[in-house]
């Protein structure tokens, strides 16, 4: 990432310490990652002042970026290496993409409504990551073409884990996907362990809906 003088350095320092390693956020990586990516960016000119807050904000086309601490917790779950393939579904702002595109070799996401995919592709470009790929689509379909991947992250909520994301999840890969209502979800580990699915749960969550023909209609 280019570096330039950044005005939020010590209120994202202060995020990092009182909403991460407080809360029990242990991964190194991670917490450097998000003391790193510039959140403020990834949210609208009126909006930057709140970037840090404890909570999600909202982004546009009645979406919204997710908490700090929530992004943290996703991304420690995945336990990447800079080795790693990972697939995202929900750009989003592209927030979650930068943290994911510091900690992994390459980083595949997929939205569906093709303005946030822009605005978050021309934003992770100028910030200098060369390592993602943002495509506007159906996430609930993967990303058949760049399959196998080592690490999925679903950003939004679904009833279940959609069949081709499992099937596009490299052997002893994790995914993390919220899986639950259209309100409340509970965010789920997922691990293929000799093709078999493993799933762990890993605390509540509430995520915007996840769209497409393996989840919700609308
Ligand atoms: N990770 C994002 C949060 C995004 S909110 C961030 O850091 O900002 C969830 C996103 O998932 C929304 O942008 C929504 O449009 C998108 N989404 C919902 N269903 C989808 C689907 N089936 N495929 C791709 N994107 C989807």
């Amino acid at each position: 990432m280019a570096r330039v003088w950044d005005p939020f350095e010590l209120v994202r320092a202060q995020m990092v310490e009182e909403q991460l390693v407080r809360r029990g956020i242990t991964d190194a990586r991670v917490l450097s990652a998000m003391g790193k990516v510039p959140r403020h960016l990834f949210v609208e000119e009126a909006l930057r002042g709140r970037a840090y807050g404890d909570h999600p904000l909202p982004i546009g086309e009645e979406q919204t970026i997710s908490q700090p601490y929530i992004v943290a917790l996703m991304t420690q779950l995945l336990e990447l290496s800079g080795c790693l393939k990972v697939l995202e579904i929900g750009t989003g702002s592209g927030y979650q993409t930068a943290v994911l595109a510091e900690l992994a070799r390459r980083v595949c996401s997929v939205e569906r409504l093709p303005r946030l995919a822009e605005r978050a592709r021309a934003l992770l470009e100028q910030l200098g990551h060369t390592n993602v790929w943002v495509r506007v689509g159906s996430g609930t379909l993967g990303w058949p073409d760049e399959a196998p991947f080592d690490r999925i992250l679903v950003t939004a909520g679904g009833p279940a884990v959609p069949p081709p994301l499992f099937q596009q999840l490299a052997e002893g890969g994790r995914m993390v996907v919220p899986i639950g209502d259209a309100v409340n979800q509970v965010l789920t580990l997922v691990e293929k362990v000799g093709g078999e699915m493993k799933t762990r749960e890993c605390g509540e969550c509430k995520f915007v809906k996840l769209v497409g023909k393996y989840a919700w209609e609308t």
